[in-house]
């Protein structure tokens, strides 16, 4: 943690590096082989591929984890806090990347440790994939795993980032919903024109894109396009959801009047897609004046589950608009986004992980089929083509992305059993699911 790999910040290479250089040595301790590959997209910080393989016809689990962090935001730590010192107070670890991801992706190393301590081999082969830029949005990521397609070869992928669903209950996640951003925007003349003058006979930009809008969702945020309402709420995912906390004790009340009426909160969340508009503008809400602005604009949001296509989304929404007489509202952005991403819970790996934890922690995890928010989970899922499974070992209340990062000490001890649990649940391979990728020796 006193590396300060901060990838948003303008000359940190070193930093990045450095962090890459630490983490080679330790996986060469633990006798994986290392390279250090040039990131696809230049000018992005390089990644580091990693593999141990004991014998190519045993079961091989790819894993990932990002080394790099956000910015420090040194100032804004509470007193005696910093973000690049490791600070330990009562139950809780604090520093930079703690959570997020650089304690998470050691637990999971130390529990190989473990393992190959007790038992002088792991029992299956490991790939470790470890890039410096998730925080800049993973550049060059999705090219690396094209390329490196037969070295990352793998029967499953398992990972940990992000947050538990409650601190005290083991968490597992398949996947996370998708998300696409994009401007909805009226422009109908230059400048504004005074309301006296001109209002009745000038069209108000910000009133059609009010009226757009009111046809995208209704009144509590139920969806109205019909192409965007899923169909992949099947009866094993709400199987998994149900009962499933979404309370958060230091978040905000939850309006359980809001969204989709027919479906529970965790579905919501985690089952469903939410539009949102992000912000809104007409004319200068600072200061407004006495006329009819020449433009209006929202920056709108679909957080969306699989089954809902990332191209689709903007043409379902251009003849949803068009129907109804709002051809002037135009569509514009919606390039960069994550496809959505799931695993049945009912799939052979989920199960095995699922009974695996559940034997280590003597209780059964929270199972989500999907993340609610977005990660790249489609580059291991999609290009990959594995089946994905995420154990969190951090909280929500972690601060991550936030000053005051931490983890929570008894949380990490329960992981690290947890994942030496299953690493050697893995390696002793009785109940593993039936089919080997194999992996390239
Ligand atoms: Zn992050």
């Amino acid at each position: 943690m006193a590396i300060p790999s901060e990838s948003q910040v303008p000359g940190a290479q070193g930093a990045l590096n450095a962090y890459l250089a630490a983490l080679r040595d330790r996986l060469s301790l633990l006798g994986f082989d290392c390279r250090v590959l040039a990131n696809p997209q230049p000018g992005a910080p390089p990644l580091l591929l990693a593999r141990r393989i004991e014998d190519p016809s045993l079961p091989s689990v790819l894993s990932y984890g990002h080394g790099d962090v956000t910015h420090g935001q040194a100032a804004d730590w509470a007193e005696g806090r910093a973000p690049f010192v490791l600070r330990a107070e009562g139950e809780r670890l604090y520093g930079r990347g703690a959570a997020d991801n650089k304690a998470q992706h050691l637990i999971n190393l130390m529990a190989l440790d473990a393992v190959l301590a007790v038992r002088g081999r792991l029992g299956f082969n490991m790939v470790l994939l470890l890039e410096m830029a998730e925080e800049i949005g993973s550049p060059g990521l999705a090219a690396l795993a094209e390329a490196e397609r037969a070295a990352l070869k793998a029967d499953v992928f398992i990972a940990s980032d992000g947050p538990r669903l409650q601190p005290g209950v083991p968490t597992m996640f398949m996947g996370a919903r998708g998300v696409l951003n994009f401007d909805l925007s009226v422009r109908l003349r230059d400048g504004a024109h005074h309301s006296g003058n001109w209002g009745g006979l000038l069209a108000d930009p910000a009133m059609i894109l009010a009226q757009a809008l009111s046809v995208i969702t209704d009144a509590r945020g139920q969806i109205l396009v019909p192409e965007w309402r899923p169909r992949s709420l099947t009866g094993s995912v709400r199987a998994a959801l149900a009962g499933l906390p979404v309370e958060e004790p230091e978040g905000p009340a939850l309006d359980l009047d809001w969204g989709e009426a027919s479906l529970s909160p965790a579905e919501r969340v985690f089952g469903w897609n939410s539009f949102a508009v992000l912000a809104m503008k007409a004319g200068v809400p600072e200061a407004p004046q006495n006329a009819i602005s020449g433009a209006a604009r929202a920056s709108c949001q679909l957080r969306f589950v699989v089954g809902t296509e990332p191209e689709a989304v903007l043409p379902a929404l251009r003849r949803h608009l068009d129907a109804r007489g709002f051809e002037r509202v135009r569509i514009e952005g919606g390039e960069a986004s994550f496809a959505a991403t799931r695993l049945d819970p009912e799939a052979p790996w989920a199960r095995f992980v699922h009974q695996s934890l559940t034997r280590t922690a003597g209780r059964a995890p929270h199972v989500l089929p999907n993340l609610g928010g977005s990660l790249p989970n489609d580059i291991f899922a999609g290009i990959l083509g594995l089946p994905t499974i995420w154990i969190p070992h951090s909280y929500r209340a972690c601060n991550q992305h936030a000053p005051d990062e931490h983890v929570l000490m008894p949380l990490c001890r329960e992981a690290l059993g947890l994942m030496a649990g299953l690493w050697w649940d893995i390696g002793d391979g009785s109940g593993l699911p039936e089919g080997r990728a194999g992996t390239a020796g």
